[in-house]
């Protein structure tokens, strides 16, 4: 094996959670309960408090308003199975998946957060020699672990739409490629690229690449346009491998527990010489009990739908400029230089996402509830006018 499981683990930060029992003592309350939430739109929501000890945290696209009741009483009675390793979970779990993207059992991986998937895809397709092929800027994880395994990273450029240069990286994929990563819609940009022009791309592709199409912000996406998930709607080509994740729509990102969709084959290649028991007992009853719940899903999309909006308004009303976003975070041209704003707002007890390398003028907030996203204008209003002259 040229990557090492260990220096896999160490990059994607997979390592420090896999085996790491949730004991789940006491789950907090989320922020704001859907329940709340309902009852909460019309009236104006108050402002949070940024402290030290409890900044707010629009840096990893998480979901502010946690997981549903239903998935919070689940975790709050699985805490006490947590001496017991799973046992029937993974199976329910596997067979509800199945169930709902219509594939065998056999098709699905289940794994320590989808972050875990992009390991074991990197452990399965590359080596050195066989290169990674992915955008610019996109989530990192994938390329900062191949790096660190010697295999050659090539980023290509999203094009001017913010869509992946899908020709470009046709070009590249003539000289040995191990796997292409396309994240759809892609972060942090939040922005997509149609269904249409992949289908075409995998169907250009040298027989031995494999694709890993990232679907982690699936749901955020408006049902309209030419964008299709590869799940609802697959295509026969057994190079194709879809990952999602619990961490997003559902709240879960804590809990850690992500998985694959493939052809029988590549699932198997994928989960080899990966431990099949990295998802905790409690994880994994609670990611049955999120795919029950679709209200909340629905609510989660329209939820997040309205705060993107009250977001954009926002960045419109003090003349900023964002990138058209279809997730829970936007990209946003700051007018001012991207490191003083991320500074300033640190000070100020508010994270949000990196510095970027390409896409430099920019940065990227993700989305917290009204309250968190009122403390977030406040803080940023605090900045001393832009001098245009030093712009
Ligand atoms: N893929 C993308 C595009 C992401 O943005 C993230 C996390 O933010 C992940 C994968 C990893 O998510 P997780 O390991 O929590 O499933």
């Amino acid at each position: 094996m040229s990557i090492s499981r260990r220096n896999l683990l160490r990059h994607i930060g997979v390592g420090a959670v896999v085996g790491a029992s949730p004991a789940l003592r006491a789950f907090p309350p989320p922020r704001t309960t859907a329940a709340q939430w309902k009852n909460s739109v019309s009236a104006a929501p108050p402002s949070s408090v940024a402290t030290a000890a409890n900044p707010i945290l629009l840096y990893r696209n998480e979901n502010p308003y946690g997981p549903s009741e239903k998935v919070l009483a689940v975790l709050r009675e699985s805490a006490a199975s947590g001496n017991r390793y799973p046992r029937t979970e993974y199976d329910t779990l596997v067979d509800k998946l199945a169930v709902l993207h219509n594939v065998k059992s056999e098709q699905i991986v289940v794994g320590c957060g989808s972050g875990e998937i992009l390991c074991m895809a990197a452990l399965a397709f590359l080596k050195p020699g066989k290169k990674l092929l992915q955008a610019a800027p996109t989530f990192p994880a994938l390329g900062r672990l191949a790096q660190s395994a010697a295999v050659e990273v090539v980023d290509v450029p999203l094009n001017k739409r913010y869509e992946h240069d899908l020709g470009v990286m046709l070009d590249h994929a003539r000289t040995p490629t191990g796997l292409v990563y396309i994240v759809n819609p892609n972060n942090p940009t939040g922005t997509l690229t149609p269904r249409k022009e992949i289908e075409a791309f995998v169907s250009e592709l040298p027989s031995d690449v494999a694709v890993l199409i990232d679907e982690a912000y699936h749901h955020f996406v408006a049902p309209v346009g030419a964008y299709e998930s590869f799940l609802d709607r697959p295509i026969s080509d057994p190079r194709v491998i879809v990952s999602r994740t619990f961490s997003k729509i559902y709240g879960l990102a804590g809990m850690r527990i992500g998985y694959a969709v493939a052809t029988p084959e590549i699932a198997k290649r994928l989960a080899a010489g990966f431990p099949g028991w990295s998802v905790s007992i409690v994880s994994a009853r609670a990611a049955s009990a999120a795919l029950d719940d679709v209200d909340y899903v629905r609510l989660g999309f329209k939820r997040n739908t309205d705060d993107r909006q009250e977001f954009m308004n926002q960045v419109n009303a003090r003349m900023l400029r964002a990138i058209d976003s279809q997730t829970n975070f936007v990209m946003m041209n700051p007018m001012r230089p991207p490191g003083e704003v991320i500074e300033h707002l640190k000070k100020n007890n508010v994270l949000i996402g990196p510095k970027y390398r390409v896409l430099d003028k920019y940065i990227r907030v993700s989305l917290g509830t009204p309250g968190e996203m009122q403390a977030f204008w406040r803080v940023w209003d605090l900045m001393p006018p832009v001098d245009k002259m030093a712009m």
